[in-house]
Parts: C-alpha cells; structure tokens; sequence
C-alpha cells in the first residue's frame, strides 16, 4: 500500500507539469478557432441572408396592388354574383356555384386549365390541385403561386382565415386546416409528392366559384 503512493504522487506532479502546458495548448487553439472558423461561417452567413432577404423582396414585388380605381373600373363587368362575393365578402350557395364568365362550368369542374380572379385575371389556382372535398365548393390544396394568395383574418367569421386576391384584394374564400382525403393522399403519394407512412396535413382553400375565372390550359399562359 505504501509504495504506491510515490507513484501517485509521482502522477501527480507529472500531470501538474504537464497541464499548464496542455492548458496553454488548449487556450492557443481556443483563441484561434474563432478567427480561423468563423470568418467563413460569418461570410456564409451573411451571403445566405442577402439572398433570403433578396427572394422574399422580389417575391413581395411580384403582386403588385391594384388601386382603387383599377378595382372600380374592372368591377364594372362582374355579374352581381361575383361582385357580392369579390368585393362584398358575401358566399354562394354550396352545389350552386359557376365560374365567373361562363355558361356551365360548375363547381365540380375536372377540365385542365388554371383558375383566375373574376376581377383582375391574377392566376390563383389551378386544376392539378384542385380536389373533391364534399363541401359543394371548389376547393383546393394549393395556389396556383402562393404569393398570389393572400391570407387575413376573417373580418366576418371570428376564427375562421379569409383568403383574397393579392393583386385585387378581392374576397375568395376561406382557409382550412385539414387532413387530405385517401383518394388525394393516395394520388400525391402514388407521385412522390408526400408519404404513405406521414399523415399529410394541408391547406384546404374553400372558394367561391363566382371568385374566379376558369382558363383552359391552352390560353393560361396569357395570364398575368
Ligand atoms: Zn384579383
């Protein structure tokens, strides 16, 4: 028991000489990293940002707003249906609603196109997201540019979230958290879009056909 003890004592002294020198070591490295790792993290950082800030400005920019008396002049053609919806914030019937400017299209349309405001001809949403949900209105689970979709809170309904034209300002509809239906849960995984296994969460635009304008695919590229 007795001779271990210098070898202990001997450990100790040995780490006592050897530790200021680790710890001097370790300070050194301590003091440099910071100037040797984060200037480039520091670059990184500030290049990420510029670009950040750069994609959300352009993306602001992109929808501009219309004044009062471009809304004024263009409300001059609107049924009195889509006006009640557009600029009065009112609702159709459910099961009843037909796209603004035709003669059938119903709610329930399948047809390939893109859907734009009734008022200012933004494009808003478009067919390949655009699902039965049952409720009697057109309803989809993304914009066509979700810039183009602007989402308040309901001036009408406490609660409940409005969604309207960025461009125009005029009412569509609301929005909704849900869960997709098994048939487009189905189909969005079948294209790679979501999961089997994750429970696919989205938001269901609940519009007013009397909102919007249907555009076949082949004349869509001439909105703006
Ligand atoms: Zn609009």
């Amino acid at each position: 028991m007795h001779d271990t003890m210098p070898m202990r004592i001997g450990n100790r002294a040995l780490l006592g000489c050897l530790l200021p020198s680790l710890n001097r070591r370790a300070q050194s490295r301590c003091r440099q990293r910071p100037s040797q790792a984060s200037r480039p993290t520091l670059v990184m950082l500030c290049i990420f940002l510029l670009v950040v800030a750069i994609s959300v400005w352009a993306r602001a920019e992109a929808v501009q707003r219309w004044s009062a008396d471009q809304i004024a002049a263009a409300a001059v053609a609107l049924s009195p249906i889509s006006r009640q919806v557009l600029l009065e914030g009112q609702t159709e019937p459910s099961y009843s609603g037909r796209f603004a400017g035709t003669a059938g299209e119903r709610y329930n349309l399948k047809d390939d196109g893109v859907y734009a405001c009734a008022l200012c001809a933004l494009p808003l949403y478009d067919s390949e997201h655009k699902f039965v949900s049952g409720t009697g209105w057109p309803s989809f689970y993304d914009a066509y540019d979700r810039v183009h979709v602007s989402h308040v809170i309901s001036r009408s309904t406490p609660g409940h979230t409005e969604v309207v034209c960025s461009r125009c300002g005029g009412h569509l509809g609301h929005a909704f958290p849900d869960r997709a239906p098994p048939a487009l849960a189905r189909k969005l995984a079948d294209e790679g879009k979501t999961s089997y296994l994750e429970p696919f969460c989205f938001t269901r635009h609940c519009v007013n056909a009397a909102a919007l304008r249907f555009v076949p695919r082949a004349a869509a590229s001439s909105l703006r």
